[in-house]
């Protein structure tokens, strides 16, 4: 089975194929954020189509959509729930809706380190491992736990998010969330 995959990046949108584990196709866009999420997603779901055409795959062939955000997720009802989001509105979105009216498929949102784990994990460095930290060097700076076999998730959704935002520099510049001289601002790429 074929699944779609949208990495909502800070600096790109990453869009893949992947089937039995592996990219099938792939591409990246600008990512645009200064405007809404639901333009991005539009925006990429025109280039999807696109892959989805040359690699003569159709809609009905494909598992579902994962959807790797950058914030705060709660996972267990595909919703964002940072206050302070890199896409507009992305933490008022319906991503259930929209997959379902746009797409028809099963959708999976989930936040980009422990995604990013997840890949690592089951395809990747950390195959056969069952404790693994993450570290996500990109427009941010992301982590993820994975204790005895399972996603660290916490409570409030943050488990195992140990670094981006706090401030390693009172005196840094000031980062997007409000604070100053934070892990992000400091050390992102
Ligand atoms: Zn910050």
């Amino acid at each position: 089975m074929s699944s779609i995959a949208i990495d909502l990046g800070g600096t790109t949108i990453k869009l893949g194929i992947v089937s039995n584990g592996i990219v099938v196709a792939q591409t990246k866009l600008q990512a645009a954020t200064d405007r809404t999420i639901e333009e991005n997603l539009q925006r990429s779901c025109i280039v999807i189509r696109e892959l989805l055409e040359k690699k003569n795959l159709l809609q009905k062939e494909l598992a579902g959509i994962g959807i790797s955000f950058p914030g705060i997720v709660d996972a267990s009802h595909n919703r964002v729930v940072s206050d302070y989001v890199k896409y507009k509105g992305a933490n008022q979105f319906d991503f259930d809706k929209w997959v379902s009216d746009e797409w028809q498929l099963p959708v999976v949102v989930e936040n980009d380190a422990r995604a990013a784990l997840t890949g690592e994990w089951q395809y990747g460095a950390g195959k056969g491992c069952d404790n693994i930290v993450m570290l996500t060097l990109g427009t941010g700076v992301g982590s993820a736990v994975l204790s005895e076999g399972k996603l660290f998730r916490g409570s409030h959704f943050i488990g195992g998010s140990l670094a981006g935002h706090i401030s390693i520099n009172l005196h840094g510049v000031a980062c997007t969330c409000g604070y100053f001289g934070c892990v992000e601002t400091e050390a992102s790429t």
